[in-house]
């Protein structure tokens, strides 16, 4: 049987019969693209967001590029971002012809470092976008002042951390615009490609909603070049299943995380860290072992599903060779990624399940 890193199938098997009635009424409609569902979870997810207008999109990188467009980055800009999260976040700056600038992260939730943004910033710096990392807040409020301070918009990444909060702030509430993504294994996912933005005002909305409608506000007359990136009906419908459900997920992972630390499985490794006063939600567990991949190969011989992310922080990836960084240069990032895990997470792990983890961590580490 073995221990899966997650189990989508489980994780939706209570609700396959409201999702086949979602499914169905949206054949039974006819209506595929920007009809109701799409507009029932702008609005939902609105709600979760203090109101902020959200328009959804094809995807949790089109958001991105989106987003960042709405907002006036283009050829020439610099946009500040973290080098430790999934190729998209930086692949969107370049996409749109500007240049991502890394700055390392700080050590505790392994998100940009406010302290490190300061020094990166030059003439052409047009935003900062922190990734909330596999469920952890990114340190918004220093963030934040920083961006007022030098007049630079923020893009929250929040592709992993639909319902995290630092403090009283939901994730996706703070920056100018925020992104999602309800790829499948995200934390609050669809079931396929989708994405959203939520945005800081109506006027910022508006751009992204023409923007992805091929730069057209009535569909006959075009005012810029756009997209071709909706979230469709059916995803849509799906979506709106899974909203009710997040809370409820996040808890279970967060209540994983606790069983985790109480099964003693820091005598084994190090274990993922939370700043005072955020609710991370745990989208991915990463331990970190100094022997990272010897301790992911006996894992998986034992059974227990173990996987790198983001192995390869972005600084030192190919497609950025032209940008001049060397190894040593994000000291931090560099460590998260030559000896951080993903163990088994997701909502319906049992507690017996996290004993067998904590165990076969404990054996593999004594062979190490
Ligand atoms: C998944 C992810 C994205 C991209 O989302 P897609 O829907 O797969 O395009 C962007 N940023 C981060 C941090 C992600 O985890």
């Amino acid at each position: 049987m073995g221990i899966p890193l997650m189990d989508i199938r489980a994780q939706y098997a209570p609700l396959r019969e409201q999702l086949d009635a979602a499914i169905a009424a949206v054949l039974d409609s006819g209506r595929f693209i920007l009809g109701p569902q799409v507009s029932g979870i702008e609005a939902d997810v609105s709600t979760r967001l203090a109101g902020r207008p959200c328009v959804g999109v094809a995807n949790g990188t089109d958001a991105l590029v989106i987003a960042l467009q709405a907002l006036g980055v283009g050829p020439g800009d610099e946009v500040i971002t973290t080098p430790y999260t999934f190729y998209a976040t930086a692949e969107a700056v370049a996409r749109l012809g500007a240049t991502p600038v890394f700055a390392d992260v700080e050590p505790v939730g392994a998100c940009l470092d406010p302290a490190l943004i300061e020094e990166r910033i030059t003439e052409r710096t047009k935003a900062i976008i922190p990734v909330h990392i596999f469920g952890h807040p990114a340190p918004m409020t220093d963030i934040l002042t920083t961006a007022a301070e030098n007049g630079l918009q923020v893009i929250e990444d929040a592709a992993q951390a639909f319902g995290a909060a630092d403090g009283e702030w939901a994730v996706g509430t703070m920056g100018d615009a925020a992104t999602f993504s309800f790829f499948p294994t995200k934390n609050f996912p669809g079931i396929g490609d989708g994405g959203l933005v939520a945005a800081r005002d109506a006027d910022l909305a508006h751009r992204i909603r023409r923007l992805r409608f091929h730069g057209s506000d009535d569909k006959a007359t075009f005012l810029e070049v756009g997209y071709n990136s909706r979230l469709d009906e059916l995803q849509a419908a799906a979506i709106r299943v899974f909203l009710p459900e997040v809370d409820g997920w996040n808890d279970r992972r967060r209540q994983v995380a606790a069983w985790y630390r109480e099964a003693g499985l820091g005598q084994h490794v190090t274990l993922p860290e939370e700043r005072g006063g955020v609710h991370h939600i745990y989208h991915l567990y990463m331990v970190r072992h100094p022997e990272r991949d010897r301790l992911r190969d006996l894992l998986v011989e034992d059974d227990v599903s173990a996987v790198v992310y983001y192995g390869i922080p972005m600084h030192l990836q190919p497609v950025f060779g032209h940008l001049g960084y060397a190894q040593g240069d994000m000291p931090v990032a560099e460590e998260w990624a030559r000896t951080g895990l993903a163990l088994p997470m997701h909502p319906n792990l049992t507690r017996e399940q996290v004993d067998e983890v904590v165990a076969a961590v404990g054996r593999a580490v004594s062979r190490i």
